[in-house]
């Protein structure tokens, strides 16, 4: 190796939202990650939504909730109301 150009090479603890750690390697002091394959529905088997550290949560709440149930009855009411 070429010397003084690689940058450090430790060993340092990942962890994911779900709790879960473990070792690697990595040039950063530290990994911090949404998604392990401890908790990816790919991997668990069940499907449903990863919400782990409650982004979905931070967007309802800034945007609101747009179900599309709710995006149907907006669009029915425009409607009426167009041709009222
Ligand atoms: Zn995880």
């Amino acid at each position: 190796m070429k010397p003084a150009i690689h940058p450090e090479y430790h060993e340092v603890e990942a962890r994911c939202a779900c709790g879960a750690t473990w070792k690697a390697h990595s040039t950063k002091k530290e990994l911090h990650l949404e998604i392990c394959s401890n908790c990816h529905p790919f991997f668990t088997g069940r499907q449903k939504l990863v919400d782990t550290e409650g982004r979905v949560q931070r967007f309802t709440r800034k945007f609101g909730a747009t179900t599309v149930a709710a995006r149907k009855a907006a669009a029915d009411k425009s409607k009426k109301g167009a041709s009222a």
